[in-house]
């Protein structure tokens, strides 16, 4: 199969690579379409470690083509089956940790300690080597190949009437925005919310803090044409950051007071003290973005505490309960994953598709279609 493979200081390389063969408890999938994220630049810019040489890639969709030998049925998420359309979530839970028994997928360690730090699944190795052997570390399942092996907890039915290619922004731009509005912000009917940086990942919490009942959503970035889109998509205001200066008394002023809810969609410790700052009395910042190494916020501490304001980190989400939900909501219409993808490039172009995202050229979501 064709796989992209990453290696520090050099472009992203389409290589011919071994198809892998799924183990127990996990499939092969046929992959349709892999979303272009921030967080494989981040990898791919060194500023979150991970192993090299890597297929990255962690949102998809795709058909199912083969279930591990051993798998038992219970393994088998209801509607997983061969030749079926699947969704992949980035988070892929063990299941059997003490944190995937209390629910939490997004918290489950071995798929931190295996996935994330060593790009291995959960028996210690990578289903991907090159034609010589040699092995390739996985980020996640990585996507960006003609083929990946997946965990079954991470799939999640495609119904027939989501699109093939674009649906692949679910399992990642979708679940995270799940995440961020639900879990950790947990908004409701009629709260203002702000979101701060308008690309894949903000554009679908503006969509989903919509639907959630925010009644004020504003969003802020630095693009006009981003903003339009996230006005298209529901947004109730828009600031640009470069135009206005500093966003945060514009956001104070135009909500009355400051927002019940400031997603920070971008990772830099700027960012994330406007969050801070645009926040009403009792009102909730979300930390999505992630940040280069170890950068470090300053935030004021009296005025948070007099305030009664909370700041919340909010990681993927429970993959198992919450991506057949984010589906759900996809197919009623409350994420548009059609009107979230702007961009698609075919494998060949999948340095060009990060190049474009690294200049801020990719309004919404970009996919890499495998075919
Ligand atoms: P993206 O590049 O598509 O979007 C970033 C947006 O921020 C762009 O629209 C850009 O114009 C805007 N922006 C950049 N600097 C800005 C500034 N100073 N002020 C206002 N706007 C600014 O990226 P993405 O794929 O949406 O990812 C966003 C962040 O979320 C990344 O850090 C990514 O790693 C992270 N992420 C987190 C999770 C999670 O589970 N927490 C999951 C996926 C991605």
């Amino acid at each position: 199969m064709r796989a992209a493979v990453w290696e520090p200081g050099s472009p992203l390389r389409v290589e011919s690579i071994p198809i892998p063969v799924p183990h127990a408890g996990e499939a092969l999938v046929q992959v349709s379409a892999c979303g272009v994220c921030h967080t494989d630049l981040h990898v791919m810019k060194g500023e979150v470690a991970f192993p090299a040489p890597a297929v990255l890639g962690h949102e998809i969709s795709g058909r199912v083509v083969e279930i591990g030998l051993g798998t038992t049925p219970e393994q088998v998420p209801a509607g997983i089956e061969l030749g079926e359309r699947v969704v992949g979530a980035f988070i892929m839970p063990c299941g059997t940790c003490r944190r995937c028994l209390a629910g939490r997928d997004d918290l489950c360690e071995p798929f931190f300690e295996q996935n994330r730090r060593r790009g291995v699944l959960f028996d210690g190795s990578s289903r991907l080597a090159r034609a010589d052997g040699s092995p390739l570390a996985m980020y996640s399942m990585a996507g960006l190949a003609e083929y990946c092996v997946i965990p079954l907890t991470a799939l999640a039915p495609l119904p027939h009437d989501l699109p093939e290619f674009e649906s692949a922004v679910l399992g990642c731009a979708g679940l995270t925005s799940f995440g961020a509005v639900h879990r950790a912000a947990g908004v409701r009917e009629g709260d203002t919310v702000a979101v701060i940086g308008v690309g894949g990942i903000g554009l679908s919490i503006v969509q989903l803090a919509r639907a959630a009942g925010a009644g004020m959503v504003v969003a802020v970035d630095l693009d006009d044409s981003k903003l339009q889109t996230a006005l298209d998509l529901g947004a109730t205001h828009a600031v640009n950051s470069l135009t206005a200066g500093d966003p945060v008394p514009v956001v104070r002023e135009s909500s009355g007071g400051g927002v019940d809810v400031a997603f920070e969609a971008i990772g830099t410790p700027t960012t994330l003290q406007q969050a801070v700052g645009m926040l009403a009395e009792g009102g909730r910042a979300v930390a999505v973005g992630i940040a280069a190494g170890d950068a470090a916020a300053s935030i004021p501490i009296t005025p948070l505490v007099r305030r009664a304001q909370s700041i919340v980190g909010s990681f993927g989400a429970r993959t198992r309960s919450d991506l057949p939900e984010v589906v759900r909501l996809a197919r009623e219409g409350s994420l548009s994953v059609t009107d979230t993808v702007t961009r698609s490039y075919d494998l060949d172009h999948v340095a060009t598709a990060f190049d474009d995202l690294a200049a801020r050229a990719i309004n919404g979501r970009a996919i890499v279609r495998m075919r």
